[in-house]
């Protein structure tokens, strides 16, 4: 079995893993990253989108708003790029008045968060379509931000200094030494995914930043770490109702924020306890509550059309917690096993949210670090990644770009502004094993048609490139983040791509394609966006799935491809029923 050896191995890349290896290589340690599938798989590829100003959690968990704002304030300048600076409101309806918006404005003081009571009035100039009902509105510095290309940026700024990334490779075990008393985890036995390679990685120290599947892989050294895994379902509207974050100001509970993310507003959620990670059905129930909650926020919220419906499941922690998962802390853990368990060299990292990433990933490599006996201070919250220099996105960069380059003729995708360009440096730079990888790499297939056009158009694409790689004869190279004029910080920019890095000369992607291959990753695509929409199928969304289902079924006969019943990696994704049942309300309401 191939052999690797590293300081410091992360397993799970995520945000926490991501940071944790960008973090780790900046403090001089040689880090090797696995993740079972592509980056942000998990509940980082899965959740709201907000850069939390900790306004919310002021009144009940005043430290996790404490580090909230802090690091609000860090991540706008280490991943401009990746925020969009929109204000957030949180609004007092008729049914949330009484003592708590009195409490919030003082908790808000207490915890160092700014907030400002503006005039009713101001907030429905800037929103018109919120509740004329409101009563007060306090502004905080809430944002929105792009998981997906935000943790992208932090593994190349991790590459840049060493970082070794493998995507599609599991664990499937620890590497345990020593008898009772003396165990340690010297690493991890992982596999290819895509190839059925195993491979030994060893390791002087091993973190688990698997999120919901802490547990799991936990259980591999033996360790009982008992995760509250809370799933949430998000709403996501086809426009921006709003343009800036509204929340309503009362005790968090179910529908209560509305993000405004790129071209879509997206309503959450719901926290539903769940026994497994990957148990992500969206019940009827679900959709309903987002809507009726959603609709006392801005009452016209339900008559726009939803566009889709994902669920993600919170990595809660709390030793010897038992009640729901709504009411657990939000707050982090770092579980350091040697002292809890025994088990030497091993660290569990686990709770908390996107927005304290990076210090979940401080406090992990400040313990490694104290376990290996180096003393190296971090240096991540001074330390910018990769495209900062674009400034905090906005919603018409895309459009600005493309129209001032007229690549109108090059869309691939017109509902996310997605060019030709864009998909094959994407392909080529960035190793892609399926069409959903390209999803989150330049989100492909995620506006209004949910891939009905853009799809069978970048199969064409894959397909061209893998036809030429097959003429061409060439092995399928291996990208290095270093050699690529190309960074993954521009995934998102048309202007970019279409610029400097199209001139160069570009390697193959490190996958070979072949014709089966493109008909796999359609299918596979299109299966994947039919999963979220399932739930939402009726009026005007139903019109275009019935159109999409006209293009795919009818005129490219796309469920008899040559080689249908072949799997891919996502195959096993949504093969797993996604049926929603018919209750309409939840059982414990
Ligand atoms: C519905 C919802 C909404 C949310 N909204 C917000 C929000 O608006 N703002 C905010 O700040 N936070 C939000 N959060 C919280 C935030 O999304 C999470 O705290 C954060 O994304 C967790 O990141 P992570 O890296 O710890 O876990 P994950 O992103 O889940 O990463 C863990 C990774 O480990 C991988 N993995 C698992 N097992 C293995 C294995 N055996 N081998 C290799 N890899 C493995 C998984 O594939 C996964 O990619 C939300 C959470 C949910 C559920």
């Amino acid at each position: 079995m191939k052999r690797l050896d590293t300081d410091i191995l992360v397993i799970g890349g995520g945000a926490t893993g991501t940071g944790i290896a960008w973090d780790a290589a900046l403090r001089g340690f040689k880090v090797i990253l696995v993740e079972k599938r592509d980056l942000t798989h998990g509940t980082t590829g899965r959740y709201h989108g907000l850069l939390h100003s900790g306004g919310r959690y002021v009144v009940k968990d005043p430290g996790s708003a404490v580090e909230c704002i802090t690091e609000n304030r860090i991540l706008r300048k280490t991943h401009a790029h990746c925020i969009e600076d929109t204000s957030g409101f949180f609004v007092v309806t008729p049914e949330d008045e009484g003592e708590y918006p009195d409490l919030f404005k003082a908790a808000c003081e207490k915890c160092g968060v700014p907030c400002a009571e503006i005039p009713v009035a101001e907030a429905l100039r800037r929103e018109p379509l919120l509740n004329q009902r409101i009563s007060r509105v306090f502004e905080v510095p809430d944002g929105a931000a792009d998981s997906f290309l935000s943790t992208h940026a932090t593994a190349q700024a991790a590459q840049r200094v060493g970082a070794q990334t493998l995507v599609y490779h599991e664990v499937i075990a620890l590497l345990l030494e020593g008898g009772d008393g003396n165990r340690r985890v010297a690493g991890a036995q992982v596999r290819n995914v895509t190839t059925g390679e195993e491979m030994a990685i060893h390791a002087s120290m091993t973190v688990n930043a698997t999120g919901a599947w802490a547990g799991q892989l936990a259980k591999m050294a033996g360790i009982r770490v008992d995760v509250i895994p809370g799933k949430g379902t998000l709403v996501a509207m086809n426009h921006r109702v709003v343009n800036t974050v509204i929340n309503r100001c009362k005790k968090p509970a179910d529908g209560d924020i509305i993000v405004p993310i790129h071209t879509v507003a997206v309503i959450g959620t719901t926290d539903e306890r769940v026994t497994n990670p990957e148990d992500l059905r969206i019940e009827p129930w679900e959709v309903y509550l987002m809507l009726s909650e959603g609709e006392k926020l801005v009452p016209s919220i339900s008559k726009a059309r939803v566009v889709r419906t994902w669920a993600g499941v919170r990595p809660l922690y709390q030793e010897h917690y038992s009640g729901s998962s709504r009411d657990a802390t939000r707050a982090f853990t770092l579980l350091r096993h040697n002292n809890r368990d025994g088990v030497q060299s091993f660290l569990t990292m686990t709770g908390g949210k996107w927005t304290t990433f990076r210090l979940m990933a401080e406090k992990a490599v400040d313990a490694a670090c104290e376990q290996i006996g180096v003393r190296q201070p971090c240096v991540t919250a001074e330390t910018v990644v990769p495209g900062i220099e674009q400034g905090h996105y906005w919603l018409g960069h895309r459009l600005h770009e493309v129209e001032d380059l007229k690549l109108q003729g090059e869309l691939v995708c017109e509902c996310e502004l997605v060019t030709r360009t864009m998909v094959e440096n994407a392909v080529r730079r960035n190793p892609l094993v399926t069409l959903d990888d390209l999803r989150r790499d330049v989100r492909l297939g995620m506006g209004p048609c949910q891939g009905g056009f853009c799809t069978y158009r970048a199969c064409g694409i894959l397909h061209e490139l893998g036809s030429k790689q097959q003429a061409d004869a060439r092995p399928p190279l291996q990208v290095s983040a270093r050699d690529a004029t190309w960074e993954v910080a521009y995934l998102q920019s048309p202007a970019h791509n279409n610029g400097a890095a199209a001139a160069a000369p570009s390697p193959l992607s490190n996958q070979a394609i072949t014709v089966e291959d493109a008909n796999l990753l359609l299918r596979d695509f299109l299966q994947e966006r039919w999963k979220g929409l399932t739930p939402i199928l009726w009026a005007q969304q139903l019109k275009q799935e019935r159109l999409d289902e006209l293009i795919y079924l009818s005129l490219l006969n796309a469920d008899h491809l040559p080689d249908g019943d072949r799997q891919g990696p996502l195959s096993t994704f949504w093969r797993f029923d996604t049926t929603p049942n018919e209750k309409t309300e939840r059982d414990h309401a």
